[in-house]
Formats: C-alpha cells, sequence, structure tokens
C-alpha cells in the first residue's frame, strides 16, 4: 500500500502530523498528478491543497480514474474538500468541517478556501486568510457572545465583498472584536483530521464507478498500460517522435473525413488533411492564407521559414481536435512496441529513477517534485529548441496535450536530462 499527501499552505508542517507513517507528502495537487503516480489497488491518495489559479487545477476526472484503478481517494480542508464535495456521490472520501459544509450546501463558493500563500521554497505561508475560518471564527465569538450577530454577518458580507487575494490579515486587525485570539483554522484543523484517517491502519472502505474514456484520460491511461513509461519517454525523448506523431494524426484525420465526411466532400485544397478541416469549418476553401486562431499552433522559426500551404498542413494537425476514440498514440505504442524500442524506454526510466533516489538520499531536502516549473520549462525550452512561451505548442507537436502536462511529464527525468544529456537521447527510426 503506498499513501501519498497533496499538500501546501493548509498545513505547511505536515511531516509533523504524520509522524514516523510512511506517507509521501508531495506540494500541493494539480491537473495531471494523480493519473502520474499510476494509482493502484489499496493506494491512499490524500488531497487537502491545490493550486487552481496559475495552473490547471485538478480534474475531477483523474479523481474518478484512481478510484477507478482501486485507490481510496479522501479529500479535506480546501481544494480536497471541494472536490470531496462535488465527486462523495463518486467515491471520493470527505473529512472534516469544511467538506461538511460543501456537501450539506451551507458553503457553496469555491472562494471560500482560496488563499495566496508564498511556494514551497518559502514553506507554503498563508498570505491572506480564507473567508470560511474567518466564518467560524465569528461564529465562535457570536456564541461566546462577543459580538453582536449582526456585526459578525456584516463583516463576513464585507470581506465576502473583496476578491481573496485582498483578505489580507491586516484588514481583521482593524476590527475591534480580538479575531485573533478566538482565530479557528478551520483549513489546519481539517488537515490534521485527513491525516490522522490517513494513519489508521484498517481498510478504507472504497467503491467506484466507470469514468467516460476523454481524450485526456485515455492518454493518461495509456501511458500506463504500455508497460509503464515508454510511450511519454518517447514523447519526450524521441528523437522524429513529432514528424511520428504528424504522421499519425494525419492518418485520423484522413479515417475521420472518410468515416464523416464521406466520398462526396468537397475538395477544396490540394491536400486531404486541409480539405477536412475545410469540412469542419477550420479553413474557408481554397484559402492558403493562415487563420489568426492557427497562428499559436507554430514556431517563430516555423512562421519565418516555412511554405503557406505547410504552415496550413503543421497548425491543422496539432489544432485538431480528434473524436475521442481516435487515438493516434494507442497507434504509437503499437509502433514502439513493433520496433522493439520500449527496452531502451524503460532503462532511461531506471537511470532517472536511480538518479532520482541518490539525490534525495544524498542533498537533505531535495525531492523531484520540489524542482521548480520554470527550470524544467527552461530544460523543454532548450530539448525543444523553442522559446518559452512556445511549449504549448511544442508539446501538441509531440502528442501531449498541453504544456503543463509536458512539465509534469518531464520533472520524472529533469536530472538525467540536464546532467546525463546523452542518456535520453533516443533515435526513432520511423521510415
Ligand atoms: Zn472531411
Amino acid at each position: 500500500m503506498r499513501r501519498f499527501l497533496f499538500v501546501g499552505p493548509s498545513l505547511p508542517d505536515a511531516r509533523k502530523y504524520s509522524g514516523e507513517e510512511d506517507i509521501r507528502i508531495l506540494p500541493p495537487v494539480r491537473a495531471g498528478d494523480l493519473p502520474a503516480l499510476a494509482p493502484r489497488p489499496g493506494d491512499v491518495i490524500g488531497i487537502i491543497d491545490g493550486l487552481f489559479h496559475q495552473v490547471r487545477s485538478v480534474q475531477h476526472k483523474e479523481i474518478l480514474f484512481a478510484l477507478q484503478c482501486g485507490a481510496a481517494v479522501l479529500g479535506a480542508a480546501s481544494m480536497g474538500a471541494l472536490r470531496a464535495a462535488e465527486l462523495a456521490a463518486f467515491g471520493m472520501r470527505g473529512v472534516g468541517r469544511v467538506f461538511a459544509d460543501f456537501a450539506s450546501g451551507r458553503l457553496t463558493a469555491d472562494d471560500e478556501v482560496a488563499v495566496v500563500h508564498t511556494g514551497r521554497e518559502h514553506g507554503f505561508k498563508s498570505l491572506t486568510f480564507p473567508l470560511v475560518s474567518l466564518r467560524y471564527t465569528l461564529e465562535r465569538l457570536v456564541e461566546l457572545e462577543r459580538i453582536p450577530p449582526r456585526e459578525a454577518e456584516r463583516l463576513i458580507r464585507d470581506m465576502r465583498a473583496l476578491h481573496y487575494t485582498d483578505r489580507t490579515f491586516n484588514r481583521l486587525r482593524e476590527t475591534p472584536y480580538g479575531l485573533e485570539c478566538a482565530w479557528v483554522d478551520a483549513k489546519k484543523d481539517d488537515a490534521i483530521s485527513l491525516i490522522d484517517e490517513m494513519c489508521q491502519k484498517r481498510d478504507i472502505p472504497r467503491e467506484s464507478r466507470d469514468v467516460p474514456n476523454t481524450i485526456y484520460l485515455h492518454a493518461w491511461r495509456l501511458g500506463q498500460e504500455i508497460n509503464g513509461h515508454a510511450l511519454r519517454i518517447y514523447q519526450l525523448f524521441g528523437d522524429g517522435y513529432e514528424e511520428l506523431h504528424t504522421r499519425l494524426v494525419r492518418d485520423a484525420i484522413k479515417d475521420e473525413c472518410a468515416s464523416r465526411c464521406g466520398p462526396d466532400a468537397a475538395t477544396a485544397f490540394p491536400d486531404p488533411i486541409l480539405n477536412h478541416a475545410h469540412h469542419e469549418g477550420f479553413l474557408a476553401p481554397d484559402d492558403p492564407a493562415l487563420p489568426p486562431r492557427l497562428h499559436p499552433w507554430l514556431t517563430s522559426a516555423e512562421r519565418s521559414a516555412d511554405p503557406p500551404l505547410t504552415l496550413l498542413r503543421k497548425a491543422v494537425t496539432r489544432a485538431f481536435r480528434l473524436l475521442p476514440d481516435v487515438t493516434p498514440d494507442a497507434e504509437a505504442g503499437r509502433r514502439l512496441r513493433s520496433l522493439g524500442l520500449e527496452a531502451r524506454a524503460l532503462e532511461v526510466h531506471e537511470l532517472a529513477t536511480t538518479m532520482n533516489l541518490n539525490a534525495e538520499s544524498r542533498l537533505p531536502g531535495f525531492s523531484v517534485e520540489a524542482i521548480p516549473d520554470d527550470r524544467l520549462a527552461q530544460l523543454a525550452g532548450n530539448l525543444y529548441g523553442v522559446r518559452p512561451d512556445e511549449l504549448e505548442t511544442a508539446a501538441r507537436m509531440r502528442g501531449i496535450s498541453g504544456a503543463d502536462v509536458l512539465i509534469a511529464a518531464l520533472r520524472p527525468y529533469y536530472l538525467l536530462a540536464k546532467y546525463n544529456p546523452e542518456k535520453v537521447v533516443l533515435p526513432l527510426d520511423i521510415s
């Protein structure tokens, strides 16, 4: 049984509360983190904090996926409480008062738990207070008859009207009611309850239902089916993977066109890909000019060098949203297997894992999760020869659904790729 806990500002010193228990403490959860754990039956995943503003927040589907894999998923205090309230009917378990209040509908707005906080390197210090804590504190003071109910209501109203980033502790110090002494740290209390729950030795009941197979989920699931990490590793490092991906997407687009548009569909362009883009309303007939909305799918180098039709084809294959049952990466996985390339990819995985464990044992406090995103973005930019703002495109070119997913996928291989770049050179001859 493995246990993971995503926690940040709600309980910066979470380690203290998990004691000697073998719980892997991870930073606030974000999109892609749960499938990346490759959840297994018996795993326990606790979610307290999650990022939501600066990056894509953890997706409901990922949690359902973890449940479906046989893991127990618990939530409390902050993002975890929100998700647990939303997914209680699907088997996610909520813990604590904040969860209960969201689940009962007493709390509804997600900014009740939102705070501004410093990063991991500065200890996840909260710079603003969560509205829910003020609520519980005022309830206590009303009970003790230290503040009139009306005054409490007014204070809540005033603070709720502010954006969560403006709810600073200083604003509370201006009030005469001794809020600080009576302060209810709602998120901390619930976070501790969740850890207690995770430390219980008894089996946590789990249930799960089937999750619809969207492109997003499919891609992650596939990453695990193909013997762990081989497909991802080739997506990240395969020399020639872009070309393979482009071909597979083109084949998929042609198939989609044949099945949806039929043999009598218009052929306005000298190219089947552009024809289908025209059928789907992407392109005006017979016009090789690049529509502005396709601009972001090309790198600056390409835009200055490639001829118009080439640019169009590239942009269309990158921007195209395939049907959920069209899966170029399933085909990619099959090709990698047939080329006998899995062994080489797994070698890279083993090397990276060894290097990470070494670094973790030698450098106190070091963990792969602590590598800042901007360093990963920098490495990715160097690997693919693109500017940082072009990472989204670089990701799509390699069949990865976005820059955030790319960065998460690169994380375990950061040390290896940075300090032993020759080890991640993976030639991919697809001709
Ligand atoms: Zn078509």
